[in-house]
Order: structure tokens, then C-alpha cells, then sequence
């Protein structure tokens, strides 16, 4: 029986779409590989890694191997006054590869719960500490952190919900985000409104969130990592908590395993998700150290507040612990490297097209910033006829595919976006 899409387009809500003039969507029966298959038999090279997530491809052997054997043993368990082996062995080792002075890790459903986490691990420990007037919180503008109300507020003010959402949400700081791209020189200027804000409000202030490098749906930007590392001698010399949230970059997205490297700097709080579960099921953790945790066993409440009921579900613990052991194994550094070195020339020649503003490439992630908004289901269409899958918003045409994609298929990619672009 086909898929019916009529009904889906009356009765069943997509990511940020209308319900009355819902952009079309298009029904996929298989995923293999990197490749997506449609109903109707033809396949598509998928450029998106489904949002950043599935970086070891679709239908791995190995992930579906340890969801199969954790299904036999138990699908679900509550985490309440109950522990088991996936959510231990996975935790065990995620500790293995994350910054040493992280150290303690809250399991979390979605990589905007663990956002939400975040804050309150920040807000709990000033109370904790005695600290109770540093409560408000900074972030970048042109940052994204997630969709529930604490992360909409951190998020860019102008491009995101804000608007719609500006009585109830908190007012918070936003700093200028930071203009020296990632590979040209480093003006020290992107750190003075910091710099200044914590001169006259330091002992208000709780945190700053940011996404460490890669400020991603607020525009795919990559900055400089001296604004990173500068960022993070503030928040020491003032006394506020640095979260990063690695939900996009963590796993090796962007050219090391954790953004945060390209700075040499570790975060007080660390997000992690997307690519935490290879894709497979939804899992994210907010990760933090001895003291932060420390100082949240002595606020009022004497724990963390939060605990979701699928709270380190087995299934999706399982998974992730296998995926991030397909990392450990380190071969994702020669995969990323190879793409970010394909992705580079064979994106430049974009760079001369009359819609193209600019071509970025960190890592394993491809970017063409267009002068002007695209149709996204004009372009979506037209890159489906070439065989590819590859979703764009407002200005930016982009690719973050797995890491396993083949040199064949990748070049697929860049030529659709050379071509679609050039029809722009
Ligand atoms: C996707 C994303 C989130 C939100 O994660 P969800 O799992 O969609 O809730 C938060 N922060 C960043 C940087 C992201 O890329």
C-alpha cells in the first residue's frame, strides 16, 4: 500500500510548516547506506546526514545489531531509582572521550531538553553556591540552541521565535556574534561587548551558551577560534559558567572530534546530541563537572531538577554507545578530512556564480551562502530530480553528509548544488 500523503498533508504537522499550505514532502520507504529511496523506487544521495545526525550512514550493521540485542533484553525501563548497562556502559564511555574536567552526564531526550538542562544545571549552581543574584544568562546572536521556551530564549532574537513569543519569554543578553571567520585573521574587537558586559554586570550573570565554532541554523557561520578561547578567559577571570552546546558539532563534524578543540578550551557545561545516537533514536546529554555538580547538590532543591520519562532509554543508549565506538575507533578523522578536502574544491567553483555570496567548507560540512532567500521547494524539487537529497533554508544552500559518503557520491552532491545554484 502506498503512503498516503493526502492524509499526512491534512492531518500531521512537519518541521516549521503550515498546516493549511504545507510544503511538499517527499514519502521515503528505505534508507541504506547514504542513500535515501523514495516509493517509487529511485534513490537519493543524501547530503544531510538527517539533520546532522546519521554519520555512519543508514541501516549500519553494527547499530542495528545493538538495538536488536538490547530489544531482547528490555525496550524501556524508568530511571527513577533504576540503573542499567546501556546508559552505564554508554556513560562510562562518553567519558573516555570528552574534555577530562567533564565529568558528570544527564541523559536527556532531545538536544533542546538537554539546552533546557543546561541552564538549570547553571541557575542550580549559583543558588547553590550562594550566588542567587546570578541569574541572568548571555548568548550569540545568530545562535540556535533549540525549540522549547529556556533554549528559544537563548537563541538569535531577531531570526528566531522571539517575535512571535516576546512576552514570555525572558529578556536575556545577546552579544554581537562574532565576525572573524574561522581560517582569516582574528580582530579582538568581537570580544569588547563581552568584555564589557561583564565589566558592569559580571555578578548577575550565570552563563554564556554558545555553539562553539560553528554557529549553525543561525546562518552556518564558522568563526574564529581565538574568539572561542577568548570567551573562555572571561568567563575564568569573571566567574561565569561557559556552556557549550556541541549538539551539531560533537562526534567530529567539524574537522576534530569536539569543537571546542580547534580553541584548546573545555566548557564548564557541555550539550550533546544529533550525532550522539548515530541517527538512530532520539538521546542527547548535558554533561558537567565535579564542581558544577557540587555546587547543584547544595541549592535548595539538593538535586537536578529534571528527569524526562524516557530518561536514558535503553534502546537509544545502546545504539549511541555503539556509534560512539565507531568514533572512538578514530576512522571518521581520515573520512572528514577526505570530505572537507573534496568538499573544498569542489565547491569553489560555485564561488563565481552570480547568486553564490560565498562558498565555507569546515570540516565535513559544505556551505554555499546565496545573495538572496532561495524557494526551498522549488530547489528541494530540483534536487531530488538530480538524485540527491539536500534541504536548504532562507539563504543557504548546504551538505552535512555521513562520513562514510563514497568520493562518487559526494561529488554528485557538490555538481546538484553547482547546478541548482547556477539556476538560481
Ligand atoms: C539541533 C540543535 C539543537 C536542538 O536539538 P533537538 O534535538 O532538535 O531538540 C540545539 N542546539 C543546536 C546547536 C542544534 O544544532
Amino acid at each position: 500500500m502506498s503512503i498516503n500523503l493526502d492524509f499526512d498533508r491534512q492531518h500531521i504537522w512537519h518541521p516549521y510548516t503550515s498546516m493549511l499550505t504545507p510544503l511538499p514532502v517527499y514519502p521515503i520507504v528505505r534508507a541504506d547506506g547514504c542513500e535515501l529511496e523514495l516509493e517509487d523506487g529511485r534513490k537519493l544521495i543524501d547530503g544531510t546526514a538527517s539533520w546532522w545526525s546519521a554519520v555512519h550512514g543508514y541501516n549500519h550493521p553494527r547499530l542495528n545489531q545493538a538495538i536488536s540485542s538490547q530489544l531482547s533484553q528490555m525496550a524501556h525501563v524508568m530511571f527513577g531509582g533504576i540503573t542499567h548497562q546501556p546508559a552505564v556502559a554508554l556513560c562510562q564511555q562518553l567519558l573516555k572521550m570528552v574534555p577530562a574536567n567533564l565529568s558528570k552526564v544527564f541523559l536527556a531526550d532531545s538536544g533542546s531538553i538537554a539546552v533546557e538542562v543546561a541552564l538549570k544545571m547553571a541557575l542550580q549552581y549559583w543558588q547553590g553556591v550562594g550566588q542567587t543574584q546570578k541569574t541572568r544568562l548571555v548568548s550569540l546572536r545568530k545562535g540556535y540552541h533549540g525549540d522549547t521556551f529556556a533554549a528559544m530564549a537563548v537563541c538569535d532574537p531577531h531570526d528566531s521565535m522571539h517575535s512571535m513569543f516576546s512576552q514570555l519569554l525572558p529578556q536575556h543578553d545577546f552579544l554581537p556574534a562574532p565576525q572573524s571567520a574561522f581560517a582569516g585573521p582574528f580582530d579582538d574587537n568581537d570580544l569588547t561587548p563581552l568584555r564589557d558586559l561583564l565589566r558592569r554586570s559580571a555578578n548577575d550573570i550565570a552563563a554564556i551558551t554558545l555553539e562553539p565554532i560553528v554557529q549553525g541554523y543561525g546562518g552556518m557561520r564558522f568563526y574564529h577560534p581565538d574568539y572561542l578561547r577568548g570567551v573562555r578567559e572571561l568567563c575564568d577571570q569573571y566567574q561565569v559558567l561557559l556552556i557549550a552546546d556541541e549538539i551539531a558539532t560533537g562526534f567530529g563534524r567539524s574537522g576534530k572530534l569536539f569543537a571546542c578543540e580547534h580553541a584548546a578550551i573545555t566548557p564548564d557545561i557541555m550539550c550533546l546530541g544529533k550525532a550522539l545516537s548515530g541517527g538512530y533514536l532520539t538521546l542527547a546529554a548535558t554533561l558537567c563537572s565535579d564542581e558544577i555538580a557540587r555546587g547543584i547538590s547544595l541549592s535548595a532543591a539538593g538535586g537536578l531538577m529534571h528527569g524526562p520519562t524516557f530518561m536514558a532509554n535503553p534502546l537509544a543508549c545502546a545504539v549511541a554507545l555503539e556509534s560512539i565506538r565507531i568514533i572512538a575507533e578514530g576512522h571518521w578523522q581520515q573520512q572528514v578530512a577526505a570530505i572537507e578536502q573534496q568538499l573544498s574544491a569542489e565547491l569553489a567553483p560555485c564561488a563565481k556564480l552570480a547568486a553564490v555570496k560565498q562558498v565555507r567548507v569546515l570540516g565535513a560540512i559544505g556551505v554555499l551562502e546565496m545573495r538572496q532567500k532561495v524557494d526551498v521547494a522549488k530547489l528541494q524539487a530540483e534536487f531530488v530530480e538530480r538524485g540527491v537529497w539536500i534541504r536548504p533554508f532562507n539563504n543557504l544552500i548546504y551538505i552535512m553528509p555521513p562520513f562514510t559518503i563514497s568520493s562518487a557520491q559526494l561529488s554528485r552532491l557538490c555538481w546538484s548544488m553547482y547546478e541548482v545554484a547556477s539556476s538560481c
